[in-house]
């Protein structure tokens, strides 16, 4: 359930009853504190800034209110821009699991896919486009798409969309609109400097801002934060510890280059846990799959880049793992709040050097944050999990009966024991790796 909850629910807006059915089965009672906010200002045709935490419902907060204006098929009237193709799917599905009961056509524009695909859904005569600025882009240069009857845009992580690198993409796309056209911006994270340009881009607009408090970032409380220092040396076995000592779902380890994320899953994928890279380099096809993948628990560890760290919403993830620093505070608030989404809970840990020091000050000075140092996960206790794992293991009968009892011993004398880092390996190699996963 989400946070701030209250009196109000869906039907106070005055949305037609067919889009109040829709919101009801897909189990929405009442509308997030930024939806209260933004939706009745959106449906007067205000142009908007909202700014509120990661994973608070801002995309309900524009789909809904766009949705209850379409009444049936219509000429192309909604443009949607994103920063990441995944995002512009994620945000198709989104609009389509509301939209049911009405024949519109909402299509995605990324970048990756194939040419002809995209062709064929721009005949089918879209009321809505979602699209990361590059694709669209092009398609507009070859007078592919028409956006002269856009009454509507939205930019969902503006702050990311009018960074430079984008911006001026963006602002090309603006120039093929030539109606007057309502405008809407949303992200966890404005700055100050970004606040500036989007005065340039929107006049009179109205400012929903319930993530920024006296100039700090409020950062779901629901997400546990912990921080702890590593060497360059020997993070690779603290993570391995991390992914052993505790039962997660599904795990995102956030790091710095594309080449790392592959070379980190390869070595996760080796130790016995199912996990893949996410990259910007890798073929489209196999980042969907990835995605999807990991949204259908097929795999629970994702090592990304942080093309996965803006508005990606899955379920279940309850532990972000920052293995390579953050770009800077905002890039951690994104990242971070890939989980503890609608309220749910989640854990975020952050790796960092003695040199690295300095970012766990920014984020006392920018953040509201409750951060708190934690330890490596002791030797006694990841050998209780493996003995777990290990009984688990027996109980299912995937270990061979003769062993079964030698190494039951084993391990419950080891666990009495203050054991060392060498034996800790020798016995995962040794008893868990060899045997158990060899014989699965
Ligand atoms: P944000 O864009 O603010 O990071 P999302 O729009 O992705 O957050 O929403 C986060 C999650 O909360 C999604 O899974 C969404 O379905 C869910 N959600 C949004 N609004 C509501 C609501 N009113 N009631 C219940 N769940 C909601
Ligand atoms: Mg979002």
């Amino acid at each position: 359930m989400i946070n701030n909850f209250n009196k109000f629910n869906f039907n106070n807006f005055g949305f037609n009853e067919k889009l109040l059915r829709e919101i009801k089965k897909l189990g929405y009672v009442n509308p997030t504190k930024i939806q209260l906010k933004c939706i009745p200002l959106f449906l007067k045709g205000y142009n908007i800034l909202g700014i509120a935490k990661t994973g608070s419902g801002k995309t309900a907060a524009f789909v809904l209110p766009i949705l209850s204006r379409l009444l049936k098929k219509s000429f192309l009237q909604v443009l949607v821009l994103t920063p990441t193709r995944e995002l512009t799917i994620q945000t198709v599905n989104f609009f389509n699991m509301f939209s049911k009961y009405i024949n519109i056509k909402i299509i995605p524009i990324y970048g990756g896919q194939s040419y002809r695909i995209q062709l064929n859904n721009i005949k089918k005569k879209p009321s809505i486009i979602v699209a990361t600025p590059g694709r669209l882009l092009d398609l507009l240069k070859k007078r592919i798409i028409n956006l002269s009857s856009i009454k509507t845009v939205v930019l969902d992580e503006a702050d990311e969309m009018l960074r430079m690198g984008f911006i001026e993409d963006v602002k090309r796309i603006f120039s093929y609109i030539k109606t007057k056209y309502q405008m809407a911006l949303f992200s966890a994270t404005f700055s100050n400097s970004i606040k500036n340009i989007v005065s340039k881009f929107m006049n009179n607009y109205k400012e929903i801002n319930l993530s920024l408090f006296k100039n700090k970032n409020i950062v779901p409380k629901n997400i546990k934060q912990y921080y702890l220092y590593v060497n360059f040396k020997n993070k690779i076995n603290i993570l391995m510890k991390f992914l052993e000592s505790e039962n997660y779902n599904s795990i995102i380890i956030f790091v710095k280059t594309k080449i790392y994320t592959i070379k980190l899953s390869n070595f996760i994928l080796n130790s016995g846990y199912s996990s893949s890279a996410l990259n910007g380099d890798m073929k489209q096809f196999l980042r969907e799959k990835t995605i999807n993948n990991f949204k259908n628990k097929k795999i629970s560890i994702l090592v990304a880049t942080d093309i996965a760290s803006r508005g990606l919403d899955i379920k279940n993830v309850d532990l972000i793992i920052n293995y390579d620093l953050p770009m800077d505070v905002k890039s951690y608030i994104h990242r971070i709040g890939r989980t503890g989404r609608a309220n749910n809970k989640g854990k975020a840990i952050l790796f960092v050097s003695k040199k690295e020091k300095f970012f766990i000050y920014n984020l006392y000075k920018k953040l509201n944050c409750n951060l708190k140092k934690i330890n490596i996960p002791d030797n006694k206790v990841i050998l209780k999990k493996r003995f777990e794992k290990l009984s688990f293991l027996i109980k299912n009968n995937k270990f061979k009966k003769n062993k079964i009892t030698f190494y039951k011993n084993i391990l419950s004398k080891l666990l009495k024991l203050n054991i060392s880092e060498k034996y800790l390996d020798l016995i995962f190699l040794h008893i868990i790796y060899k045997n158990i996963y060899l014989i699965k």
